[in-house]
């Protein structure tokens, strides 16, 4: 059978689509549902009181908001930053305009990928490659 030892317990588990085993996904769902709770019952509380009295760890509480399960604009005290910018944002790891460039970017890049010269699309369908692929099929 596959298994792994999980990252962050050691524990050996099979790894059913997650990183973590078991144990720990119930622990960080436990932990989620108390930073909630908390949240809602303490509606722009700061990242520290969160902490104090959920006794979730500061990082399992920043990976809430990078995920997208826990918005930062909840948390005072809980500013995320643009990865590529340093600018605060409220969730995920990119600002708006971050994002923005970032998609421009990739649709340049694949667009560099598509062959646009007549010399590339010669050199796909030489006659040598035909002949070999004939080979192949006989
Ligand atoms: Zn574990
Ligand atoms: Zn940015």
């Amino acid at each position: 059978m596959n298994v792994r030892n999980c990252p962050r317990c050691n524990r050996i588990f099979v790894p059913q689509g997650r990183r973590i085993c078991p144990v720990c996904v119930r622990e960080d769902e436990e932990k989620y549902e108390r930073v909630r709770e908390f949240l809602r019952d303490h509606p722009g509380a700061t990242l520290l009181e969160v902490i104090a009295a959920t006794e979730v760890d500061e990082d399992t509480v920043l990976q809430f908001i990078k995920e997208g399960r826990i918005e930062a604009s909840q948390l005072q005290g809980a500013s995320l930053h643009c990865e590529r910018c340093d600018a605060p944002i409220s969730s995920g790891t990119l600002c708006p305009s971050c994002q923005g460039a970032l998609a421009k970017e990739l649709q340049k890049a694949a667009g560099s990928l598509r062959p646009s010269s007549p010399g590339e699309r010669e050199t796909k369908s030489r006659p040598k490659d035909k002949m070999f692929t004939a080979d192949m099929k006989d």
